[in-house]
């Protein structure tokens, strides 16, 4: 079994399992839903990360907002099964043992792909490198590049130390594993006896990677720089390689990837395009996103699919045959959901809601470009919209990261709203949004609500999870949902299709489109219900059959895995 295994997978974070906090967001949600689909679709994959002991952190909220962190206790022998081999690094001259522990994720047909989650919690290491597989995006940048050198360097090695003797694909779900090209170089220098990395090992190494890119955010490019990178790896010889270690005095995570990689992606079309644009001279691809869409239907609506749709899961373009589902029993699931998420609500922040009202959800990152306090840019507006439409309940939820100032800021200006909104418009800020918090409100909402700073979505998945319960989106045009919307069938848009990088008084025209599109969609939930059902299914058919990681994984074995 581990001997036909072609493809590893590398990520920094992997969230496969609401219960172990190895996961931040987006990017972990995905590595889940990606493994998943690898594991039914039975592509011989094995995927790597860190173990995470303490997770990126338990969030709490106080009354006027403010963000409390606390380490995530967890039971990493509750979960997973530790392994026999130890492999080790050298970090700042001293030797880091590691182990792995192991995680089966089960596919449709049985078929299983194997995470590892790296470990550097051994008595024989040395304090500080006991800590280094605690914090996700924890500490400062000697910590992240430490834990950078485990995941690539160490995943390498554990992968050959368990017998991964056979691996043709070395997949870097972002710039956070780069390192593991150095430690194929050396491979590639030690199979051919080489004194000196040459030109055909660099080649070999290429011929191995794929990258994929998740973020026109700068911060989310990770840069070491190099004093610090000789700190912690000592001098080696791919440093002095000027077309794989281009850029100076920094080493850029993502130029490392993007020079040894010969499939390079980003994750929607439109961030393909924004990515050529960051990084001139390389070609880089698209491939859009998806959720793993047997997760992320909700119960009512996967026993409808089941009645209406049977061989959904199996084959997830079926779901287009989600039209033909009577709209009163997809009306029936939605309010099941609806009422389950306003009871949570209601019992977790005492927010007063109920289930007729017109719900909207945003939950996501707190960080300021997805701009969650833009719906409140004109509050007196907003609530003679809600006035003279209807009313609006709004649900909140999303971690700032712990350095992300902002993002913390952006938490208490939503609470301090809470009060002038009133009666028109209640809102409720959940605490510690995690994946199992995700199903609930992504499925029980009426509509979703999206509205970052166009072009610094790459993709956005949730708005997917929404669409495979019915739930359409309200949103900016960026990321995913430029594939996904058709104004007024599978939901609205906000603003335009810009081509250029948006100017920070857009920040208003967005706001006002906003408004306009919520009238609208006040109209279509309280005056015409059936359009609004109809909505519903569109989401489904067009939106759900399509942006799944069943099609997603489909595009990766065809144009990364197997070409
Ligand atoms: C799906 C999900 C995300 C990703 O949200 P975006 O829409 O991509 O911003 C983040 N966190 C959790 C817990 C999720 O389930």
């Amino acid at each position: 079994m581990i001997q036909d295994r072609k493809i590893a997978y590398f990520s920094m974070e992997i969230g496969i399992e609401e219960a172990m906090p190895t996961y931040s967001g987006g990017l972990g949600v995905l590595a889940g839903d990606t493994i998943l689909a690898a594991a039914d679709a039975e592509v011989p994959m094995a995927a790597v990360s860190l173990v995470h002991r303490k997770g990126y952190f338990f969030q709490k909220l106080t009354e006027d907002g403010r963000q409390i962190e606390e380490p995530v206790i967890w039971t990493v022998e509750d979960f997973l099964e530790e392994m026999p081999p130890r492999v080790s690094v050298v970090i700042e001259g001293r030797t880091v043992q590691i182990r792995c522990w192991k995680y089966e994720a089960r596919g449709i047909g049985g078929y299983i792909v194997p995470i590892y989650f790296l470990d550097t919690d051994l008595e024989v290491n040395a304090p500080q490198d006991r800590e280094l597989t605690d914090y996700l995006y924890g500490k400062d940048k000697r910590y992240r590049l430490c834990q950078e050198v485990v995941l690539g360097i160490g995943g390498v090695r554990m992968l050959r130390a368990l017998g991964y003797e056979q691996l043709e694909r070395f997949h870097m779900n972002e710039g956070h594993a780069s390192l593991l090209t150095l430690e194929l170089l050396e491979e590639q220098k030690r199979k051919r006896n080489g004194q000196t990395i040459s030109e055909e090992d660099i080649a070999a190494v290429r011929r191995q990677c794929v990258f994929t890119t998740h973020t026109p955010v700068a911060a989310g490019h990770d840069q070491f720089p190099m004093d610090l990178v000789r700190q912690v790896l000592g001098q080696q010889e791919a440093f002095s390689l000027n077309n794989v270690f281009c850029c100076g005095d920094m080493l850029n995570m993502t130029y490392l990837a993007l020079n040894l990689s010969h499939y390079v992606n980003g994750v929607a079309k439109k961030h393909g395009e924004v990515s050529r644009h960051m990084f001139g001279g390389y070609e880089i691809d698209a491939i859009t996103n998806g959720v793993h869409a047997a997760r992320w239907t909700s119960e009512p609506f996967a026993e409808l699919f089941d009645k209406y749709i049977p061989g959904w899961r199996e084959d997830n373009f079926s779901l287009r045959y989600a039209l033909s589902v009577p709209s009163e029993e997809a009306w029936e699931a939605h309010l099941q959901n609806k009422r389950r998420l306003v009871s949570f609500v209601n019992r977790e922040t005492n927010a007063g809601m109920d289930a007729e009202t017109l719900t909207l959800g945003f939950a996501r990152r707190a960080t300021s470009y997805k701009r969650a306090d833009l719906i409140f840019s004109d509050r007196r507006r907003l609530k003679s919209l809600c006035r003279k439409g209807g009313r609006l309940q709004i649900i909140f939820a999303g971690k700032a990261h712990p350095n992300d100032f902002e993002g913390k800021e952006l938490i208490r200006r939503i609470f301090s709203a809470r009060g002038e909104l009133m009666p028109e418009v209640r809102t409720a800020y959940l605490p510690n949004y995690d994946m199992a918090m995700g199903r609930l409100i992504t499925a029980g909402v009426d509509v979703w609500l999206n509205t970052p700073q166009p072009p610094l979505e790459a993709s956005g998945t949730s708005g997917m999870k929404a669409a495979l319960n019915g739930v359409p989106s309200l949103s900016v045009l960026d990321g995913w949902w430029i594939e996904g919307c058709i104004e007024g069938v599978t939901g609205w848009a906000i603003g335009e299709n810009h081509r250029q990088a948006e100017m920070p008084q857009d920040r208003q025209k967005d706001a006002e489109s906003l408004y306009e599109k919520l009238e609208k969609v006040l109209y279509v939930y309280y005056k015409t219900p059936l359009q609004f059902r109809k909505v519903m299914l569109h989401a489904i058919a067009l939106n759900g059959s399509f942006f799944n990681t069943q099609r997603m994984m489909q595009q990766y074995v065809l144009k990364a895995y197997f070409s």
